[in-house]
């Protein structure tokens, strides 16, 4: 029995929401808060008459702290997930802090005014002790572990696929394959086609400023960096066959530098196609995914949130993406002596995912993790009070829900390595 406050009410929500709605004896009452009420009412009506989950929606701006806090006080619930944007993670935070709850997200927290230059000096500054230069990174929410600790509460950061899954992939082949693990390579394919020259896939501001950031990875203890879209190989997937995948910068890899005790590289790459790229790098150097505000004809705009309003909004994509994604982890490193490698992955299909939950499959590999790492916190199995990520609990009845709600799990015991 649990009261969760799920705030956000997109496509990723949306599939988590549909899946609690689906283990009614965890999730028995669920509110559903965001910034446009009318989402959140329709998806109520849609599932009410099919859930014995007690559903009820409420508006809230989550950029606005004392509206949240006035929301929980109010809702009183045992956990809040944050299912909005990576903008807000701070501010739920806080909030939950105030009125003593639980949190989660799927995402690390990035300010979303990049220019702000009370912000741009801590950015400055981070980049240059730490060597990367993404917007993105873990030290803003790390800040908050003592704070959580002593207050005895639990978050959880960034319990999607990727992050969230990869990281509970590595748990399991630390655990339970090897004495010491020496690499890491998470690959993130997605084979699917919605039939559109240009759409991305889960929120188009967010996914355009990770992937055209800086790429970088983890080797020998440090950061090494790379121009955007410098580093190529091919890989042959699973299901999905061959397809170009590019290095990319990405949030997993800080914590699991500091969580796989020996680690000596972890990479991570995604695939694109031409198409994307080209398109991605028209848009970059017209300005359209700057974040600085220009005046247009007297009016302020945002040219990536300009962008963001002419895409296709990733949750209309379900109904027309055939394909399947295929994400997962190759490991290399040492049991008993030996020399081992293992490939831990996901296939899933865009068609199923939109047959059972009425989106496409990138919003259900982040909606379904979402749903069982909420699972874990509200029936007990990953409290401990702080700020962690998924590596640091236990993987095990993790990936036991995964496989049982949608995610199941495959292994490769000689994989072909990524050069
Ligand atoms: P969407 O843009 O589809 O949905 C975002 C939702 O948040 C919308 O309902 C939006 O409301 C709401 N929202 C935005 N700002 C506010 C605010 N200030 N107050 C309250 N609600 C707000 O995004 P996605 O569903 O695609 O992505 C959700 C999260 O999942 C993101 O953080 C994204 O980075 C993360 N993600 C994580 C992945 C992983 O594997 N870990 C993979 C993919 C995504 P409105 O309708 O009014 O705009």
């Amino acid at each position: 029995m649990s009261r969760v406050l799920v705030i956000g009410c997109g496509g990723v929500a949306s599939v988590a929401i549909h899946k609690c709605c689906q283990v009614s004896e965890v999730f028995s009452e669920l509110c559903i808060a965001s910034r446009t009420k009318e989402k959140c009412d329709k998806l109520a009506a849609e599932l009410s008459p099919k859930t014995k989950t007690k559903l009820t929606t409420a508006k809230v701006n989550a950029d606005n702290t004392e509206e949240v806090i006035a929301l929980i006080r109010s809702y009183q619930p045992d956990l809040v997930m944050n299912i909005a944007l990576p903008y807000q993670d701070l501010s739920i935070m806080d909030a939950c802090l105030t009125c003593g709850v639980n949190y989660m997200d799927t995402a690390n927290y990035e300010p979303e005014d990049t220019n702000d230059p009370k912000w741009r000096a801590i950015y400055e500054k981070r980049c240059k002790e730490a060597g990367f230069s993404a917007y993105f990174d873990y030290s803003w929410q790390w800040a908050y572990r003592e704070k959580f600790k002593s207050a005895g509460l639990t978050a959880l950061l960034g319990c999607g696929f990727d992050p969230g899954v990869t990281q509970a992939y590595c748990a399991w082949a630390q655990k339970h394959e090897f004495d010491t693990i020496e690499t890491i390579d998470i690959l993130d394919c997605n084979g699917g086609d919605h039939g559109y020259p240009f759409a991305t896939n889960f929120n188009p501001e967010v996914n355009l400023r990770e992937v055209s950031a800086p790429g970088s990875y983890w080797e020998n203890g440090k950061w090494v960096e790379i121009p955007a879209m410098s580093v190529k190989r091919e890989y042959n997937f699973d299901q999905v066959g061959q397809k170009d995948m590019y290095l990319l910068h990405h949030e997993e890899i800080e914590s699991l530098a500091e969580n796989i005790p020996g680690v000596r590289r972890i990479r991570f790459f995604m695939t694109f196609g031409q198409s994307y790229l080209t398109h991605m790098k028209c848009l970059e150097n017209v300005g359209m995914l700057s974040t600085t505000p220009i005046l247009f004809e007297g009016c302020e705009i945002v040219p990536i949130q300009f962008l963001k309003a002419l895409l296709p909004d990733p949750a209309s994509l379900g109904p027309r993406t055939k394909g399947k994604t295929n994400i997962g982890c190759i490991f290399t490193g040492k049991k008993d002596g030996q020399n081992k490698t293992y490939y831990m992955y996901n296939v899933c299909d865009h068609e199923a995912c939109y047959r059972e939950v009425g989106s496409q499959a990138v919003s259900y590999t982040t909606g379904v993790p979402a749903m069982c790492g909420a699972m874990m916190l509200l029936t007990g199995q990953w409290n401990k009070p702080g700020v962690y990520t998924v590596e640091e609990f236990n993987p095990d009845p993790f990936l036991d829900a995964l496989d049982r709600y949608g995610l199941p799990r495959s292994e490769n015991r000689s994989p072909v390595l990524v050069d």
